[in-house]
């Protein structure tokens, strides 16, 4: 579903991104984790076409980011993306978050998206919040208010991003809670999270970045039996 092959990136003149080769199939969930500055944002924003990338290519459902005929926000509106700030519009109402862009960018009718964002916001617990604000909600809330709106998309695949790494400790549940079932139902999805309890109990493989490079890209099991590289192991061991 995702294939990302070569894939180099500057800032400027900071090279952030240094011949990432990985890829994840329909139905699978790989984790990304790595230090601080890694380069795990970048290169999940490069997937959404949210980042332009120099080198190497990616492509997703078989579309290539790179090719000047694809149409970068049809793509973009087929790949659901969770941030850590949950960046939802805080002047609409939840019930409206969710229709918004089913309505303006799917072109579907208000009975179908309203439809549609009811049944979602009841599979995240929250139909009691729909005519609320965000700012009313917790941010656990909002998070998975924020889930709902990418799902509301019906996306080929998810992105999540540091999706509790903003949340109180108590609230981190409710929202891996979401996650996990997702994950079952099969869902393709990739994670920044430095929630190791999540990734051994829904990761099929786990990658591991440090200074923009993939340094081990393996199956969950393996990654964390015996992280092969000097500089997960060291990870791992201040983070677990
Ligand atoms: P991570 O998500 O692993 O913490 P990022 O992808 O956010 O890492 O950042 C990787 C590196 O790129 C960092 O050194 C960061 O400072 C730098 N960086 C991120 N975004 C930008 C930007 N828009 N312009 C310049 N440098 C950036
Ligand atoms: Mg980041």
């Amino acid at each position: 579903m995702i294939e990302i092959s070569k894939l180099g990136k500057w800032y400027g003149a900071f090279h952030v991104l240094k011949d990432c080769t990985t890829s994840v199939a329909k139905g699978e969930v790989v984790v990304v984790c790595g230090p601080s500055g890694s380069g795990k944002s970048t290169l999940i924003k490069c997937v959404n076409a949210l980042e332009p990338f120099q080198q190497g290519e990616i492509r997703v459902d078989g579309v290539s980011l790179g090719d000047k005929a694809t149409n970068l926000p049809r793509l973009r509106a087929r790949v659901g993306m969770v941030f850590q700030h949950f960046e939802l519009f805080p002047h609409l109402r939840i019930i409206e978050n969710l229709c918004l862009a089913q309505q303006k960018v799917l072109g579907r009718g208000r009975d179908e998206a309203m439809a549609r964002s009811a049944r979602l916001l009841d599979r995240v617990g929250l139909t009691e919040q729909a005519g609320k604000f965000p700012g009313q909600l917790s941010g656990g809330q909002q998070q998975r208010v924020a889930i709902a709106r990418a799902l509301a998309m019906d996306p080929i695949a998810m992105l999540f991003d540091e999706p509790t790494s903003a949340l109180d400790p108590e609230m981190i549940n409710e929202v891996l809670e979401v996650m996990v079932a997702l994950a079952q139902e099969g869902m393709t999805m990739m994670v920044v999270t430095h929630e190791m309890g999540f990734a051994r109990r829904v990761a099929d493989r786990v990658i591991f970045m440090d200074k923009g490079e993939i340094v081990e890209d393996a199956a969950t099991e393996a990654f964390f039996g015996s992280p092969r590289s000097d500089r997960a192991q060291l990870f791992l061991s201040k983070i677990l």
